[in-house]
């Protein structure tokens, strides 16, 4: 391969100098495999970041995305659509909870988050209650980088530069507790840090809060599992003070968790799921907002005459190229029974996870479905541990993504036990190491 000339792309949340210094490329991927430019093999243990469920280079998609680029290669939706898109608005809205179907699409999480903000503020304002403008996330929430997503930011790295321009977000309480340590799938405890939702209604007035979102399992951070019982808690309280419920299911969305969406594996319906990801295996940009019935009525209901109800939408949105390789996703979760493929799978997964309890660099571990976080001890540099180890595990053949002093351990729903047992084998020398 010739030098690259590294100067003109601005990598995404990355140290620039640091990786010019010293690079860590992909250059092919197959199965649960990626390749170096110069050949090196990798086993990748972040489905590349949790969207790639059905592992890389699936040729069903490749197929469906040249052959819609030949039939159909672009469409607008606005007034406007593809027989393709109603396909896959269907496809979603079966494998959704109940009522729950009507699908908005974007490019990105951020977008979905972003669009079904404007949804949740639209829906109020069209029931006389558009007083309604301020929301409720939680500490250590990832929703995106836009600036809905930024508001609603938990992770304060990602809001502090630009809280200038934010809207109005209140917090309550992360669900990670120091009892919680260890253990596996939902803690027993920390229920009740649900009621924090109910004082911020009355602190600052129910009605002026239009929802509440949250990640069902809390990914970015590290993998934040719900307690027993938090959910359907803060079901209630929303309930109880006429607040949407939103589910940021980006990466929990598509069997990761064992069903189709956590919704479903926690018993749950909230008002709006957002999704993206594993929605295209990853390869092609597309997301989603899927909305209650009555939530995209009421906004119809109160459109003026022949206006369109929701002035929002995105060159992208529902792009035709994106949706047959939705669609082909689906067909292969489906055709190949990969959700209940990590639902069995699972107890395997969280046992070989959980068996690095005792290594040198191993603080705390938590992992539902197929799903873990790996929490580390920090250096005299707190919140870089997990980019040191990322670094190191990537020389040593294990690709996973890195948040703070974490990483985060999730491969694809095809990986076998072998696979499984050679990435964890990769996890033991590291994380086995006293010296990082
Ligand atoms: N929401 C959640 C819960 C996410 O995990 C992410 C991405 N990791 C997003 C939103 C943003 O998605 P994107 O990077 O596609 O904009």
């Amino acid at each position: 391969m010739g030098v690259i000339n590294m100067e003109h792309h601005w990598l995404p949340f990355t140290n620039n100098r640091l990786f010019r210094e010293e690079p860590q490329m992909f250059a092919r991927a197959e199965g649960v495999r990626y390749w170096t430019p110069e050949g090196d093999e990798l086993l990748d243990g972040s489905s590349g970041l949790f969207c790639c469920a059905a592992g890389h280079g699936r040729r069903e998609i490749a197929d469906a995305v040249h052959k819609q680029l030949l039939e159909l290669d672009y469409t607008t939706h606005f007034q406007r659509a593809a027989p393709v898109s109603f396909e896959l608005a269907t496809r979603v809205a079966e494998l959704l909870p109940k009522g729950i179907d009507r699908i908005f699409f974007g490019s990105s999480g951020s977008e979905a988050v972003d669009s079904a903000i404007k949804i949740c503020l639209a829906y109020h304002r069209a029931r006389g209650q558009g007083q309604r403008t301020r929301f409720v996330s939680r500490a250590w929430a990832y929703h995106g980088v836009n600036l809905g997503g930024t508001s609603l930011a938990g992770m304060v790295n990602n809001r502090r530069d630009f809280s200038g321009v934010t809207c109005d977000v209140v917090h309550m309480r992360h669900t990670w507790t120091e009892e919680q340590r260890f253990s596996k799938g939902q803690p027993e405890t920390g229920a009740e840090l649900a009621d924090d939702l109910e004082d911020i209604c009355k602190t600052y007035g129910a009605d002026t809060i239009a929802g509440v979102f949250v990640e069902p399992i809390a990914g970015s951070v590290g993998t934040i599992v719900p307690p027993q019982g938090y959910l359907q808690r803060l079901r209630e309280i929303a309930d109880k003070y006429g607040l949407l419920l939103i589910f940021d299911e980006v990466i929990t969305g598509f069997g990761r968790t064992g069903s189709a969406f956590a919704a479903q594996e926690f018993g749950i319906t909230p008002d709006i799921i957002t999704m993206a990801k594993a929605l295209t295996n990853g390869a092609v940009p597309m997301s989603a907002v899927a909305v209650k019935t009555e939530i995209q009525q009421a906004i119809i209901d109160a459109a003026e005459g022949d206006r369109p109800e929701l002035f929002h939408g995105y060159t992208y949105s529902a792009h035709p190229v994106a949706c047959a390789a939705a669609i082909a996703s689906l067909d292969i979760y489906r055709d190949h029974g990969l959700f209940e493929r990590a639902k069995a799978f699972s107890p395997t997964f969280l046992d070989q996870v959980f068996g690095l309890r005792n290594l040198a660099q191993v603080s705390d571990l938590r992992g539902y479905g197929m799903i873990s976080g790996i929490q580390l001890k920090p250096s005299d540099k707190p919140g870089l541990k997990g980019s040191i180890v990322q670094r190191i595990l990537f020389n040593e053949g294990l690709h996973v993504k890195a948040t703070g002093d974490a990483i985060i351990f999730a491969p694809a729903f095809v990986t076998t036990e072998d696979e499984l047992e050679q990435m964890t084998a990769i996890l033991r020398k590291v994380l086995g190491r006293a010296d990082i």
